[in-house]
């Protein structure tokens, strides 16, 4: 399995405890509840190895990642009941393969638009609302 020293999708260090917590470790990815909640039920999908694009990854693993990716979607939509789920994979700074996952809610925000990565007024839930979403979510993968 890739791994790099610097990056935090592999060592999981303090970096990635204060963006995300994990719910649970999938076929070949890891699920983790972003902290920050404009969009309630947001996730984060990191492929477990330090690769960087879809395409370098083998047929079985795009494969097995996708399957993650649906599985994941398809928990928050049962946990959060979301109007739409959008997926984002960006990755400019930070080569690590992973997709957001991003329940919009009608009439909510940025609904009908793209989703704002990090939305200037931030959404942060006490110690047991992240329990519970992290509960729920992972009662439905
Ligand atoms: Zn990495």
């Amino acid at each position: 399995m890739n791994y790099d020293h610097s990056c935090f999708h592999c060592t999981k260090d303090q970096r990635l405890q204060a963006l995300m917590l994990k719910i649970a470790e999938l076929r070949i990815s890891t699920l983790y509840l972003f902290r920050e909640q404009t969009y309630r039920g947001r996730c984060l999908l990191s492929f477990n190895g330090h690769k960087g694009e879809l395409y370098e990854l083998s047929n079985e693993e795009q494969t097995l990642y996708m399957h993650d990716l649906a599985q994941a979607a398809h928990a928050v939509q049962k946990a959060c009941n979301p109007d739409n789920i959008n997926y984002g994979a960006y990755s400019d700074k930070l080569p690590h393969l992973h997709f957001h996952i991003v329940p919009k809610y009608k009439n909510e925000y940025s609904w009908g638009s793209t989703f704002d990565m990090s939305p200037d007024n931030k959404a942060w839930l006490s110690d047991g609302e992240y329990d519970q979403l992290i509960k729920s979510i992972k009662d439905n993968l």
